[in-house]
């Protein structure tokens, strides 16, 4: 429900610049509220005591919720992990720096699943966000608390969200608003808590196109501090047009495996976009079958990589020590980490052993090189591709406690071949089935996220 502040965030800025808002009262009310609302639905595991903002710049004084797994000074940080129960940053990852010296305002770290190993953040270390738009659901994961917390807030607010391998995009499609995860690079990892290096990234959660596109101006570019983020020159996004005419859709019929009253919000969506000029053909993409089995062997091979600093030395909770080094990190590591980053330690561990690397690991590398020309060689010849973000709607909680572990990680299967990819792509709400949000997944080619917003944007203006 919007309230009197409205829900733009670019909006609100406006407003503030002319005057027409008192911020300390909108900042009191704001904490207000997320309070009750985390009190009802578990969206934080810490929300700020006041609401702190520069007096300029491009964001003031919007309030920005963070994700757990990146790194904000004096402020507990624990990427879900009960491993890493009272750490306090004394420093702020770039992207929140940036937030900051724009006028941000930090409200709290959102709850996720531990490191972020999940798809509906059932396996956080701490409490399980619970969907706005049906308690007895899931937000989706691992970002949950990020996304539920921006549908049921209904003033300015932008979300700092991460993925790995559909971590923004699943819980925006199950919570109903926006999720932009953009090219791999474009933003610096410096101070995220890792889960796979070569496929984490940070992107944002808003209720409106313009909001992603506001926060993405503000941290994307080059970071001296992250070696991996990329040298593209900073660029404002905010500049929407929303033009259709004339863009060219793909349309991968191997995403379309799915229930059919899902895919028929994708059709309907895509139908509205022909009306305003743009033109779609239907594509195949057939090394999309291969992009679970390789994400989950090069996902969790990092993982188990990151995790092994864990281990009550230097990183993470320490006990007294008893036995042996071995006997001590073990029951540290037994005791703090959850069963799903055990399982991945160990899944991981394995493929990149001596004498399997070549049958697991390495073959894995071979397919993602393979997916990645797959999405090359569609966007040499179209725009954006188009496809539903999630099989499902955000299931029951009793539902999801039937799965198995490959069942969970079933649920990706339209959401890893971009992020191995590594390219840009948004997830939009487009409808809804049983009450609950659909979304639907717009995708481009490297560093064209100027491209995708704009067509998000013309998409946004038409469905709303
Ligand atoms: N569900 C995926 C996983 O468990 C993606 C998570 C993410 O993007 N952090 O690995």
């Amino acid at each position: 429900m919007a309230s009197s502040y409205g829900t733009s965030a670019k909006d609100f800025v406006k407003s503030v610049k002319e005057g027409s808002a008192d911020v300390k009262e909108f900042h009191e009310k704001f904490l207000e509220r997320a309070r009750k609302l985390d009190k009802q639905y578990n969206f934080f595991l810490t929300i700020a005591e006041k609401l702190e903002a520069h007096k300029k710049g491009r964001l003031y004084p919007i309030p920005v919720s963070v994700k757990d797994c990146i790194c904000t000074r004096g402020m507990q940080t624990t990427a879900g992990s009960r491993i890493l129960e009272g750490y306090v940053p004394v420093f702020d990852a770039t992207c929140v720096e940036a937030i900051k010296n724009e006028g941000g305002a930090v409200v709290g770290k959102t709850q996720q699943d531990e490191f972020g190993f999940g798809t509906f953040s059932v396996n956080s270390g701490y409490e399980i966000p619970k969907n706005p738009h049906d308690p007895d659901r899931s937000c989706g994961g691992s970002s949950g608390g990020a996304a539920g917390f921006t549908a049921a807030i209904g003033m300015p607010h932008i979300a700092l969200a991460e993925s790995t391998g559909g971590s923004i995009s699943c819980p925006g499609s199950f919570c109903g608003v926006i999720g932009l995860t953009p090219t791999y690079g474009l933003v610096s990892r410096y101070g995220l808590i890792d889960y796979a290096n070569s496929l984490d990234k940070i992107g944002c959660m808003a209720t409106s196109v313009e909001d992603i596109a506001l926060l993405l101006s503000v941290m994307a570019g080059k970071d001296e501090k992250d070696p991996t983020s990329s040298l593209s020159k900073k660029e404002d996004y905010g500049k929407l047009e929303g033009r259709l005419k004339g863009l060219k859709i793909a349309v991968p019929k191997e995403y379309f495996r799915i229930d059919k009253k899902i895919s028929k919000h994708i059709w309907d969506s895509i139908r509205l976009l022909e009306k305003e000029g743009a033109r779609y053909d239907e594509i195949s993409l057939p090394s999309t079958g291969l992009g679970l089995a390789s994400y989950y062997i090069i996902a969790t091979s990092e993982a188990s990589t990151n995790l092994a600093k864990y281990c009550g030395m230097r990183y993470g909770k320490q006990d007294a020590m008893e036995g042996d080094y071995n006997e001590y990190f073990s029951s540290i590591r037994g005791k703090y980490l959850g069963r799903e980053a055990k399982r991945r330690i160990l899944l991981g561990t394995f493929s990149r052993m001596a004498g399997y690397k070549d049958k697991y690991y390495i073959r894995a590398l071979q397919a993602r090189g393979v997916i990645i020309d797959e999405f090359n060689k569609a966007f040499s010849k179209h725009d954006i591709i188009i496809a539903p973000t999630m099989p499902i709607i955000a299931p029951k909680f009793s539902e999801i406690e039937k799965l198995s572990p490959v069942d969970h990680y079933k649920m990706d299967i339209l959401t890893v071949c971009p992020n191995l990819a590594g390219i840009p792509h948004i997830s939009l709400p487009c409808g809804k089935e049983k009450g609950m949000p659909v979304g639907m997944h717009m995708m481009a080619g490297h560093f064209k996220e100027k491209k995708l917003l704009d067509a998000a944007y013309g998409f946004e203006r038409l469905h709303s």
